[in-house]
């Protein structure tokens, strides 16, 4: 056995077998047979395990590790994980039911994002989560809610800090944002909080995603650390919960290096000192979603039909941007680039060329890897998209032509 080097992505773990991928142990055309055909997406529970375990090796013991679980909503996957973290950051009422239906503390689950309605505030307090306010709004209706149930709603404040996360793929605070409160209005709401008799737990300061640089992420923590126990002044009671957010994010394209964990290890052993001076009661968490699941998860479609049109070389495949939007280049990327994609019963393959995999919607943009050198493949062969973990099936427009819905396995 040896670990597959896809051209451009020398870091993918899975390994291979006569040349065939292995996910979970087992190989992929035996695992086709199992699932029932193709498509399909399959997670490798060990390789969550393992990237749960790496994390707890390089970041400080007393750092709170959460799952945001819109990464990857698959049931199972959230049952795993919950027994790994320490905490699930959820979104919406069916994470929250989701989250609940594991054994993770309702007390360890937080509720985050923008226009909450009614009826996911009342299920969040009625069930003892945490929920992070995103406005002066939010935290009034919360406040009548709890009245209404005779409870006390345990509350934080999302704060949209008046910084940046520096190189992140997607930047989510600094300047105008739909997300959290301004930090400059954050101490006139700690003083709301405190009349309304809220359970103030303290802050949520997330500032983006997609981050492989090390030192920028470092630079949020200190930055976002410092904003915390500044804004704490003017909490009514001890700050209990700083969620520092996360924003790791994993390779993806030619040239994308691992981002180091090491580094933002360290970086944190030197700033909790002050902080826990500070903040006594503070419990430190850091929310990923990416990071813990996208490098676990395999898509795989079958080749129907090798086409040739003037020259060039199309697998047209059963599945495509319907399933997997993000391989197609359509979710947040500005320009289209080839997630590592390659011919899962064929590895390395007798000879090799230099194809484009498509799907079966009626639009160009149905493309899974645009002129990607791979072994040549038939009809009959297995496509597998790597790095395919997160922000899948449950970001892709799954009901767009009207084809079935893939299912999901974890292995
Ligand atoms: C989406 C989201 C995350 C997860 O981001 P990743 O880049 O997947 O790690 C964490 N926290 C909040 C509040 C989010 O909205």
């Amino acid at each position: 056995m040896k670990a597959i080097l896809p051209q451009h992505l020398s870091l993918t773990q899975f390994p291979v077998q006569n040349d065939c991928l292995q996910i979970g142990g087992v190989a992929l055309e035996r695992l086709v047979e199992r699932v029932g055909g193709t498509p399909f997406y399959a997670y490798d529970r060990k390789k969550i395990t393992e990237r749960v375990a790496q994390l707890r090796q390089y970041l400080p013991n007393d750092i709170y590790l959460h799952y945001a679980m819109k990464a990857n909503p698959m049931p199972a996957v959230v049952q795993h994980l919950a027994s790994l973290v320490d905490g699930i950051d959820v979104a919406s009422i069916g994470e929250i039911r989701t989250a609940l239906d594991t054994v993770m503390a309702p007390d360890r689950i937080s509720f985050a994002g923008p226009g909450k309605k009614e009826l996911e505030l009342v299920s969040a307090i009625a069930a003892g989560i945490v929920i992070n306010m995103e406005s002066e709004q939010e935290m009034e209706c919360i406040a009548r809610i709890g009245k209404k149930l005779g409870l006390c709603p345990k509350v934080a404040v999302r704060v949209n800090p008046d910084f940046e996360l520096k190189s992140s793929g997607m930047k989510m605070s600094g300047g105008a944002k739909q997300f959290g409160v301004d930090a400059e209005r954050v101490p006139e709401m700690l003083t709301r909080i405190g009349e309304l008799g809220l359970n103030f737990m303290g802050f949520h300061i997330f500032s983006g995603s997609q981050n492989l640089k090390a030192s920028a992420i470092q630079e949020a923590h200190e930055k976002t650390l410092q904003l915390s126990m500044h804004l704490a002044n003017d909490a009514p009671m001890p700050v209990r919960l700083l969620n520092i957010g996360g924003g790791f994010g994993v390779p993806y394209f030619p040239g994308d290096t691992r981002l180091d964990l090491e580094a933002i290890g360290k970086n944190l052993y030197n700033l909790l000192p002050e902080v826990k001076q500070k903040l006594p009661e503070a419990k430190i968490v850091i929310e990923l979603g990416r990071y813990l699941v996208a490098e676990a998860g395999v898509y795989v479609c079958r080749v129907l039909e090798r086409k040739i049109s003037r020259g060039k070389v199309f697998l047209v495949t059963d599945g495509g941007l319907h399933h997997h939007l993000a391989a197609s280049g359509n979710f947040g990327q500005v320009i289209r680039k080839n997630y590592p994609v390659l011919v899962g019963n064929k590895v390395e393959g007798k000879e090799r060329e230099v194809v484009s995999v498509v799907g079966p919607l009626c639009t160009p943009l149905d493309l899974l890897a645009d002129q990607m050198e791979m072994a040549k493949a038939e009809a009959g062969d297995l496509i597998a998209v790597l790095q395919s973990g997160a922000y899948g099936l449950t970001a892709s427009p799954t009901s767009f032509l009207s084809h079935p819905v893939p299912i999901e396995v974890l292995v």
